[in-house]
């Protein structure tokens, strides 16, 4: 039955402990929201097409199962939603954090479980009541009063979606598209170790209740402003390789930008550069940012987790795909950051050898 269930549902499939769990998680989390006349919802800082995908959509099936909750979408960062995800529904009404001026009854985190990553919205989040917490990151002590943390989901999107359906909410084209590029986003276009059967299963559901797969990769994949493809040429040609060409790097500098003229919120793709050269298993990408600090985005295409490389300078993320900002410029970061990732590789090399 619960197996039925998982098919129709789209949930965790093949694990009926894990999906009854799920559900436990959600009942909770819809009790506070039952419970809550104000809602804010917030994803991390640095937003990706899950952190806002999967937030537009819960707030518009919040608003849909309880029409009379006061329900508003919160961004960390003062910078204006990224210019390739304006396509979004509902987009247009984020509140910047630090302008959001209330205590919400309910805050609903979605797509982090590091307080840290909350930037302005922390003490928000610290002010409320009740904290509810809706992840796929890999998380050891959450902090919320409730909790789905699933970090074998490809994308917070998938969860949503679930909770969506867990919420007996009709999926409207609007949630879908943007819970579609949400998973689509996190998966790399379907592409990266986590896209499974149960992001495919899941994207499938969306495509029928309504999402454009076309019209999400035309707005994030096709739809690339002349200086940023100036820019990406530059860390193109810069791809160097290490370790027998285990590891591939390249970097952009603040002067890369101003020469340019791209902006830093259209550069999140670069690391997909960078990881695509033949053989390389581990990827590198450092940018300088304001503030004299360099923000790093670090893939692994095999078995090597590069997390840990991230939580060594600070960052966090998953096994495949991690991050981190640190003080300094490229050439500091460069050299805190290769003798980790080269350690990473030997030690994979020495375990090997050792078998
Ligand atoms: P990206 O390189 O695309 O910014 O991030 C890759 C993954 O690592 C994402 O899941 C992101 O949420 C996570 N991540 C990136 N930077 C940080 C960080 O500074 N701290 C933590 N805890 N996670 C991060
Ligand atoms: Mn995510």
């Amino acid at each position: 039955m619960a197996e039925d269930r998982a098919q129709t549902q789209g949930a965790p499939q093949g694990d009926v402990e894990g999906l009854e769990e799920q559900e436990r998680g959600f009942a909770r989390i819809a009790a506070l929201v039952e419970g809550a006349g104000e809602v804010a919802i917030c994803a991390h800082t640095s937003p990706d097409g899950d952190a806002l995908g999967s937030g537009l959509a819960l707030a518009l099936a919040i608003r849909e199962r309880w029409p009379e909750k006061q329900v508003v979408n919160l961004l960390a960062d003062d910078a204006p939603v990224p210019r390739i995800y304006r396509f979004l529904p509902g987009s247009d009404g984020f509140v910047r954090a630090s302008e959001y001026d209330r205590v919400p009854d309910l805050f609903v985190v979605v797509d982090l479980s590091a307080l840290s990553r909350l930037n302005n919205a922390r003490p928000i989040c610290e002010a409320a009541p009740h904290v509810a917490i809706i992840d796929h990151h890999p998380c050891e002590e959450p902090f919320g009063d409730a909790y789905v943390i699933r970090p074998e989901a490809a994308a917070a999107g998938v969860i949503v979606t679930e909770f969506v359906r867990f919420l007996g909410v009709e999926v409207t084209p609007d949630m879908a598209q943007c819970l579609f590029c949400a998973i689509s986003t996190d998966t790399g276009r379907f592409q990266y170790q986590n896209a499974d059967a149960e992001a495919f299963r899941v994207a499938s559901g969306l495509v029928e209740a309504g999402a454009n797969p076309a019209l999400v990769s035309l707005n994030v994949y096709q739809s690339f402003r002349l200086q940023y493809l100036h820019l990406e040429s530059l860390v193109l040609g810069r791809i160097v390789t290490f370790e027998k060409g285990r590891i591939a790097y390249s970097y952009a500098t603040a002067s890369d930008f101003e020469r340019t003229g791209a902006d830093l919120d259209e550069s999140d793709g670069l690391i997909d550069d960078v990881r695509s050269v033949a053989g390389s298993e581990v990827a590198l990408f450092l940018k300088e940012v304001p503030g004299g600090r360099v923000r790093g985005n670090l893939r692994s295409k095999g078995e090597l987790d590069v997390a840990q490389v991230a939580q060594r300078v600070g960052g966090g993320g998953h096994k495949a795909a991690a991050g981190f900002t640190i003080e300094g410029d490229v050439d500091e970061a460069f050299s805190t950051v290769m003798p980790m990732l080269t350690e990473l590789v030997e030690g994979a090399a020495s375990e090997g050898e050792a078998e």
